[in-house]
Protein backbone atom coordinates (compact mmCIF):
# COMPACT_ATOMS: atom_id res chain seq x y z
CA UNK A 1 0.00 0.00 0.00
CA UNK A 2 2.57 2.62 0.95
CA UNK A 3 4.39 1.08 -2.88
CA UNK A 4 1.26 1.95 -4.36
CA UNK A 5 1.06 5.81 -2.54
CA UNK A 6 4.63 6.27 -3.52
CA UNK A 7 4.23 5.48 -6.92
CA UNK A 8 1.02 7.45 -7.50
CA UNK A 9 2.77 10.42 -5.40
CA UNK A 10 5.69 10.39 -8.17
CA UNK A 11 3.49 9.95 -11.26
CA UNK A 12 1.63 13.15 -9.92
CA UNK A 13 4.85 15.07 -9.84
CA UNK A 14 6.18 13.64 -12.90
CA UNK A 15 3.18 14.45 -15.10
CA UNK A 16 2.29 18.26 -13.23
CA UNK A 17 5.88 18.65 -14.51
CA UNK A 18 5.44 18.45 -18.08
CA UNK A 19 2.31 20.06 -18.16
CA UNK A 20 4.02 22.89 -16.56
CA UNK A 21 7.09 22.45 -19.28
CA UNK A 22 4.59 22.71 -21.91
CA UNK A 23 2.46 25.58 -21.02
CA UNK A 24 5.34 27.50 -20.14
CA UNK A 25 7.03 26.97 -23.65
CA UNK A 26 8.23 29.73 -26.30
CA UNK A 27 8.62 27.22 -28.67
CA UNK A 28 6.73 26.31 -31.69
CA UNK A 29 6.81 22.71 -32.93
CA UNK A 30 5.47 21.87 -36.54
CA UNK A 31 4.50 18.44 -37.27
CA UNK A 32 4.76 15.60 -35.54
CA UNK A 33 4.57 13.17 -38.45
CA UNK A 34 7.37 12.08 -40.47
CA UNK A 35 7.66 14.80 -43.31
CA UNK A 36 9.29 13.54 -47.04
CA UNK A 37 10.65 17.33 -47.53
CA UNK A 38 10.47 20.09 -45.43
CA UNK A 39 11.50 23.87 -44.87
CA UNK A 40 11.47 26.84 -42.39
CA UNK A 41 12.75 30.15 -42.43
CA UNK A 42 13.16 33.39 -40.05
CA UNK A 43 13.59 37.18 -41.23
CA UNK A 44 15.12 37.98 -37.78
CA UNK A 45 14.15 38.27 -34.31
CA UNK A 46 14.02 41.29 -32.11
CA UNK A 47 11.38 43.69 -30.15
CA UNK A 48 8.93 42.55 -32.96
CA UNK A 49 5.30 43.71 -31.67
CA UNK A 50 1.58 44.04 -32.80
CA UNK A 51 1.80 47.53 -31.55
CA UNK A 52 4.57 48.75 -33.99
CA UNK A 53 3.13 47.23 -37.17
CA UNK A 54 0.11 48.51 -39.26
CA UNK A 55 -2.13 46.01 -41.23
CA UNK A 56 0.41 47.40 -44.57
CA UNK A 57 3.28 46.75 -42.72
CA UNK A 58 2.76 43.10 -41.67
CA UNK A 59 1.15 42.54 -45.02
CA UNK A 60 4.68 43.49 -46.65
CA UNK A 61 6.57 40.97 -44.12
CA UNK A 62 4.11 37.92 -44.88
CA UNK A 63 3.96 38.17 -47.96
CA UNK A 64 8.06 38.83 -49.01
CA UNK A 65 8.05 35.87 -46.24
CA UNK A 66 5.54 33.53 -48.17
CA UNK A 67 7.25 34.85 -51.72
CA UNK A 68 10.64 33.35 -50.41
CA UNK A 69 9.87 30.34 -48.51
CA UNK A 70 7.46 29.22 -51.83
CA UNK A 71 10.70 29.42 -53.82
CA UNK A 72 12.33 27.10 -51.98
CA UNK A 73 9.18 24.56 -51.06
CA UNK A 74 9.33 24.60 -54.87
CA UNK A 75 13.13 23.40 -55.07
CA UNK A 76 12.17 20.87 -52.75
CA UNK A 77 8.95 19.41 -54.27
CA UNK A 78 10.83 19.03 -57.77
CA UNK A 79 13.35 17.03 -56.19
CA UNK A 80 16.24 19.52 -55.65
CA UNK A 81 18.40 19.88 -52.74
CA UNK A 82 18.27 21.30 -49.74
CA UNK A 83 21.51 23.15 -50.40
CA UNK A 84 19.83 24.91 -53.48
CA UNK A 85 16.31 25.21 -51.78
CA UNK A 86 18.09 27.31 -48.57
CA UNK A 87 20.33 29.26 -51.01
CA UNK A 88 17.33 30.10 -53.39
CA UNK A 89 15.17 31.22 -50.69
CA UNK A 90 17.74 32.68 -49.33
CA UNK A 91 18.52 35.15 -51.71
CA UNK A 92 14.98 36.24 -52.53
CA UNK A 93 14.99 37.54 -48.67
CA UNK A 94 18.37 39.15 -49.43
CA UNK A 95 16.98 41.60 -52.40
CA UNK A 96 14.23 42.63 -50.21
CA UNK A 97 14.97 45.83 -48.00
CA UNK A 98 12.95 44.74 -45.34
CA UNK A 99 15.23 42.30 -43.66
CA UNK A 100 19.47 42.75 -42.42
CA UNK A 101 20.49 41.14 -45.30
CA UNK A 102 22.13 42.28 -48.36
CA UNK A 103 19.93 45.10 -50.01
CA UNK A 104 18.72 46.76 -46.48
CA UNK A 105 21.23 45.88 -44.03
CA UNK A 106 22.25 47.72 -41.30
CA UNK A 107 25.14 50.39 -41.26
CA UNK A 108 28.05 49.73 -39.39
CA UNK A 109 30.05 52.64 -37.39
CA UNK A 110 31.75 54.00 -40.67
CA UNK A 111 28.79 53.98 -42.74
CA UNK A 112 28.91 51.11 -44.32
CA UNK A 113 27.10 48.11 -45.12
CA UNK A 114 29.03 44.77 -44.47
CA UNK A 115 27.47 41.02 -44.74
CA UNK A 116 28.08 38.24 -43.25
CA UNK A 117 27.07 34.59 -44.73
CA UNK A 118 27.14 31.22 -44.18
CA UNK A 119 25.98 28.01 -45.59
CA UNK A 120 25.87 24.49 -44.39
CA UNK A 121 25.72 20.73 -45.53
CA UNK A 122 24.58 18.22 -43.42
CA UNK A 123 25.13 15.38 -45.43
CA UNK A 124 28.94 16.08 -45.85
CA UNK A 125 29.61 18.63 -42.88
CA UNK A 126 31.03 20.65 -45.62
CA UNK A 127 30.74 24.31 -45.11
CA UNK A 128 31.55 27.99 -46.60
CA UNK A 129 31.05 31.23 -45.13
CA UNK A 130 31.92 35.15 -45.97
CA UNK A 131 32.52 38.04 -43.40
CA UNK A 132 32.51 42.14 -43.82
CA UNK A 133 32.07 41.77 -47.48
CA UNK A 134 30.98 45.04 -48.75
CA UNK A 135 30.36 44.42 -52.33
CA UNK A 136 28.81 41.38 -53.08
CA UNK A 137 25.25 41.78 -54.05
CA UNK A 138 24.16 38.19 -52.42
CA UNK A 139 26.37 37.20 -49.54
CA UNK A 140 24.51 33.25 -49.79
CA UNK A 141 26.15 33.09 -53.36
CA UNK A 142 29.71 33.75 -52.01
CA UNK A 143 29.46 31.29 -48.63
CA UNK A 144 28.28 28.68 -51.41
CA UNK A 145 30.82 29.30 -53.71
CA UNK A 146 33.33 29.11 -50.96
CA UNK A 147 31.98 25.90 -49.65
CA UNK A 148 31.88 24.36 -53.63
CA UNK A 149 34.69 26.41 -54.66
CA UNK A 150 37.73 26.97 -52.42
CA UNK A 151 39.25 24.62 -50.17
CA UNK A 152 38.51 27.00 -47.14
CA UNK A 153 35.31 27.41 -44.96
CA UNK A 154 35.73 31.37 -43.90
CA UNK A 155 36.89 34.04 -46.37
CA UNK A 156 36.42 37.41 -44.94
CA UNK A 157 36.55 41.04 -46.13
CA UNK A 158 39.12 42.72 -49.47
CA UNK A 159 39.67 38.80 -50.05
CA UNK A 160 36.64 37.54 -50.09
CA UNK A 161 35.69 39.73 -52.33
CA UNK A 162 38.60 39.47 -54.66
CA UNK A 163 37.45 35.70 -54.59
CA UNK A 164 33.92 36.59 -55.49
CA UNK A 165 35.28 38.48 -58.48
CA UNK A 166 36.93 35.38 -59.73
CA UNK A 167 33.78 33.42 -59.06
CA UNK A 168 31.74 35.90 -60.98
CA UNK A 169 29.62 36.16 -58.51
CA UNK A 170 27.54 39.53 -59.11
CA UNK A 171 29.32 42.80 -57.71
CA UNK A 172 27.75 45.90 -56.84
CA UNK A 173 28.20 49.30 -55.91
CA UNK A 174 28.06 49.93 -51.98
CA UNK A 175 25.34 52.31 -52.50
CA UNK A 176 23.19 49.47 -53.53
CA UNK A 177 22.67 48.57 -50.12
CA UNK A 178 22.12 51.58 -48.54
CA UNK A 179 18.53 52.32 -47.16
CA UNK A 180 16.98 55.39 -45.78
CA UNK A 181 15.29 53.56 -42.79
CA UNK A 182 18.91 51.71 -41.76
CA UNK A 183 20.43 55.26 -41.94
CA UNK A 184 18.21 56.54 -39.41
CA UNK A 185 18.73 53.59 -37.47
CA UNK A 186 22.28 54.69 -37.18
CA UNK A 187 21.94 57.69 -36.20
CA UNK A 188 19.86 56.47 -33.18
CA UNK A 189 22.17 53.78 -31.84
CA UNK A 190 24.53 56.65 -32.30
CA UNK A 191 23.01 59.29 -30.37
CA UNK A 192 22.07 56.08 -27.67
CA UNK A 193 26.10 55.86 -27.65
CA UNK A 194 26.59 59.01 -26.19
CA UNK A 195 26.16 57.31 -22.87
CA UNK A 196 27.05 53.93 -23.19
CA UNK A 197 29.70 52.45 -25.47
CA UNK A 198 28.77 49.67 -28.02
CA UNK A 199 25.08 50.46 -27.59
CA UNK A 200 24.73 48.63 -31.00
CA UNK A 201 21.54 46.98 -29.80
CA UNK A 202 18.65 48.49 -27.70
CA UNK A 203 15.87 46.76 -26.87
CA UNK A 204 14.09 50.52 -25.89
CA UNK A 205 14.13 51.57 -29.86
CA UNK A 206 10.67 50.90 -30.58
CA UNK A 207 11.40 49.27 -34.17
CA UNK A 208 14.41 47.48 -33.10
CA UNK A 209 14.85 43.81 -34.52
CA UNK A 210 17.49 42.42 -35.61
CA UNK A 211 16.17 41.23 -39.26
CA UNK A 212 19.17 38.67 -40.23
CA UNK A 213 17.58 36.08 -42.18
CA UNK A 214 17.97 32.23 -42.16
CA UNK A 215 16.71 29.07 -43.64
CA UNK A 216 16.86 25.68 -42.82
CA UNK A 217 15.70 22.60 -45.05
CA UNK A 218 15.17 18.70 -45.56
CA UNK A 219 15.14 17.33 -49.18
CA UNK A 220 13.39 14.64 -50.44
CA UNK A 221 16.96 12.66 -50.54
CA UNK A 222 17.02 13.17 -46.78
CA UNK A 223 19.54 15.45 -46.50
CA UNK A 224 19.58 18.73 -44.58
CA UNK A 225 20.93 21.89 -44.92
CA UNK A 226 21.11 25.28 -43.34
CA UNK A 227 21.90 28.85 -43.85
CA UNK A 228 22.01 32.77 -43.02
CA UNK A 229 22.70 35.95 -44.02
CA UNK A 230 23.07 39.23 -42.16
CA UNK A 231 24.34 42.62 -42.16
CA UNK A 232 25.29 42.06 -38.77
CA UNK A 233 24.47 44.71 -35.77
CA UNK A 234 24.23 48.44 -36.56
CA UNK A 235 26.96 50.71 -35.46
CA UNK A 236 29.31 47.37 -35.62
CA UNK A 237 32.75 48.49 -35.80
CA UNK A 238 36.35 47.52 -35.60
CA UNK A 239 35.66 44.85 -37.91
CA UNK A 240 32.89 42.88 -35.76
CA UNK A 241 32.31 39.82 -37.19
CA UNK A 242 28.83 37.93 -35.65
CA UNK A 243 27.49 34.57 -35.08
CA UNK A 244 26.02 34.46 -38.95
CA UNK A 245 29.16 33.26 -40.54
CA UNK A 246 30.08 31.18 -37.89
CA UNK A 247 29.48 27.37 -38.64
CA UNK A 248 28.31 26.02 -34.88
CA UNK A 249 27.18 29.25 -33.84
CA UNK A 250 25.03 31.11 -36.64
CA UNK A 251 24.75 27.90 -38.67
CA UNK A 252 24.79 24.21 -38.28
CA UNK A 253 23.69 21.28 -40.82
CA UNK A 254 24.04 17.43 -39.86
CA UNK A 255 22.50 14.79 -40.99
CA UNK A 256 22.42 12.74 -38.10
CA UNK A 257 20.18 15.24 -36.29
CA UNK A 258 19.23 18.47 -37.37
CA UNK A 259 20.18 21.88 -39.49
CA UNK A 260 19.42 25.02 -37.54
CA UNK A 261 20.08 29.03 -38.77
CA UNK A 262 20.24 31.60 -35.62
CA UNK A 263 19.10 35.24 -35.18
CA UNK A 264 20.38 37.45 -32.75
CA UNK A 265 23.07 39.16 -30.83
CA UNK A 266 25.53 37.57 -32.36
CA UNK A 267 28.29 37.34 -29.18
CA UNK A 268 25.92 35.58 -27.02
CA UNK A 269 25.09 33.09 -29.63
CA UNK A 270 28.85 32.32 -30.55
CA UNK A 271 29.57 32.17 -26.69
CA UNK A 272 26.56 29.55 -26.93
CA UNK A 273 27.39 27.82 -29.41
CA UNK A 274 23.77 27.50 -29.87
CA UNK A 275 23.51 26.08 -33.67
CA UNK A 276 25.98 23.14 -32.64
CA UNK A 277 25.09 22.99 -29.31
CA UNK A 278 21.39 21.70 -30.56
CA UNK A 279 22.84 19.51 -33.19
CA UNK A 280 24.86 17.90 -30.15
CA UNK A 281 21.83 17.56 -27.41
CA UNK A 282 20.04 15.46 -30.11
CA UNK A 283 23.07 13.33 -31.34
CA UNK A 284 24.21 12.89 -27.83
CA UNK A 285 22.07 13.04 -25.17
CA UNK A 286 19.33 11.78 -27.55
CA UNK A 287 16.78 14.41 -27.04
CA UNK A 288 13.64 15.39 -29.79
CA UNK A 289 15.11 18.92 -31.84
CA UNK A 290 12.41 20.11 -29.76
CA UNK A 291 13.46 19.61 -26.34
CA UNK A 292 16.86 21.35 -27.48
CA UNK A 293 16.37 24.05 -29.15
CA UNK A 294 14.08 25.10 -26.18
CA UNK A 295 17.48 23.98 -23.72
CA UNK A 296 19.65 25.86 -25.87
CA UNK A 297 17.96 29.09 -26.61
CA UNK A 298 15.27 29.66 -23.11
CA UNK A 299 17.87 27.59 -20.40
CA UNK A 300 21.60 28.41 -21.73
CA UNK A 301 21.50 31.65 -23.94
CA UNK A 302 18.92 33.02 -22.33
CA UNK A 303 21.05 32.56 -18.88
CA UNK A 304 23.92 34.27 -20.32
CA UNK A 305 24.56 37.78 -18.54
CA UNK A 306 21.27 37.62 -17.04
CA UNK A 307 19.74 37.93 -19.89
CA UNK A 308 21.41 39.70 -22.74
CA UNK A 309 21.87 37.15 -25.01
CA UNK A 310 18.45 37.14 -27.14
CA UNK A 311 17.38 36.34 -29.99
CA UNK A 312 15.93 32.94 -31.83
CA UNK A 313 16.70 29.94 -34.13
CA UNK A 314 14.74 28.00 -36.75
CA UNK A 315 15.45 24.16 -37.39
CA UNK A 316 14.39 21.06 -39.06
CA UNK A 317 15.49 17.74 -38.13
CA UNK A 318 15.85 14.64 -40.47
CA UNK A 319 12.57 13.47 -40.26
CA UNK A 320 11.06 17.06 -41.27
CA UNK A 321 9.74 18.17 -37.53
CA UNK A 322 10.55 22.35 -37.70
CA UNK A 323 10.83 24.23 -34.45
CA UNK A 324 10.81 27.80 -34.33
CA UNK A 325 12.07 28.79 -30.43
CA UNK A 326 12.75 32.44 -29.44
CA UNK A 327 12.88 34.36 -26.46
CA UNK A 328 12.36 38.05 -27.73
CA UNK A 329 9.12 39.38 -28.46
CA UNK A 330 8.44 38.26 -32.22
CA UNK A 331 10.87 36.66 -34.90
CA UNK A 332 9.98 37.11 -38.55
CA UNK A 333 9.24 33.28 -39.49
CA UNK A 334 7.48 30.73 -41.53
CA UNK A 335 7.51 26.68 -42.27
CA UNK A 336 5.99 24.67 -45.41
CA UNK A 337 5.72 21.58 -45.38
CA UNK A 338 5.45 18.29 -47.65
CA UNK A 339 1.82 18.91 -48.14
CA UNK A 340 2.67 22.60 -48.67
CA UNK A 341 0.90 23.65 -45.61
CA UNK A 342 2.45 27.18 -44.99
CA UNK A 343 2.59 28.64 -41.16
CA UNK A 344 3.48 32.42 -40.90
CA UNK A 345 3.80 34.40 -37.95
CA UNK A 346 5.66 37.57 -36.92
CA UNK A 347 4.89 37.78 -33.15
CA UNK A 348 5.19 35.62 -29.91
CA UNK A 349 2.02 33.30 -29.89
CA UNK A 350 -0.40 33.98 -26.97
N1 LIG B 1 23.12 37.56 -35.35
C1 LIG B 1 23.43 38.72 -36.14
C2 LIG B 1 24.73 39.30 -35.67
O1 LIG B 1 24.97 39.36 -34.49
C3 LIG B 1 22.37 39.76 -36.04
C4 LIG B 1 20.99 39.28 -36.32
O2 LIG B 1 20.66 38.12 -36.10
O3 LIG B 1 20.18 40.09 -36.78
O4 LIG B 1 25.49 39.74 -36.49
Amino acid sequence: MKNLIIIIAFLAVVFSCKTETESSSNSEKINTKENEFAIVIHGGAGNIKPENFSEAKKAKYQQKLEEAITVGYNILKNGGTSLDAVQQTIIILEDSPLFNAGKGAVFTNEGYNEHDASIMDGKTLNAGASAGTRIVKNPINLARAVMDKSPHVLLSGRGAEVFAKQQNLNVVDPSYFATESRLKGLERVKNLEKNELSAFYDDAIKDSKFGTVGCAALDKHGNLAAGTSTGGMTNKRWGRIGDSPIIGAGTYANNNTCAVSSTGWGEYFIRGMVAHDISALMEYKGLSLQEAAKNVIQGKLSKIDDGQGNGGVIAVDNHGNMVMEFNTPGMFRATMDANGELNIALFKKK
